[in-house]
């Protein structure tokens, strides 16, 4: 969940969207993500015209990083809950879609393939790979 989700309170509201549709939190780390942390995260998106803000955005207060798992393709079923990057185009009954209205500031990030998780999980939770 990224620092706007924190900011705006909507911690209890996502996280029981991923409980609801049966998956497990397995690891939470309340955390303000450092620009070594986010450059190394957002790695793919160096060079975008986004990409500066992307990064003072997302280190610009507490995020809430999560490991959550409960199916063979868990970032597949979080993508869907997610919605579309663009929060004004993701489906309503989506996380973006309901409560975002941004392209950057929209919420939640998810991995895009089981080999990126594997990526992900090993920035922020080390000892869990
Ligand atoms: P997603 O988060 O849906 O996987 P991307 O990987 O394409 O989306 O982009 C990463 C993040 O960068 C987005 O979630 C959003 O915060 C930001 N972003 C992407 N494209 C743009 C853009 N054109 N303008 C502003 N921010 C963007
Ligand atoms: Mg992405």
């Amino acid at each position: 969940m990224k620092p706007d989700g924190v900011a705006r309170g909507l911690i209890g509201e996502i996280i029981g969207r991923l409980e609801d549709k049966q998956l497990c939190i397995v690891a939470a780390e309340l955390r303000t993500i450092e620009r070594a942390t986010a450059e190394r995260h957002y790695v793919e998106h160096q060079g975008q015209p986004y990409y500066e803000k992307l990064v003072e955005f997302i280190t610009q207060g507490p995020s809430l990083v999560l490991v959550v798992e409960g199916s063979e393709d868990t970032w597949q079923v979080v993508r869907g809950l997610m919605g579309a990057t663009n929060s004004k185009e993701a489906a309503p009954g989506t996380i973006r879609g309901d409560l975002a209205i941004g392209m950057r500031e929209n919420l939640v990030h998810g991995s895009d393939s089981a080999a990126s998780a594997q990526r992900e999980i090993e920035i922020f939770f080390p000892h869990l790979v």
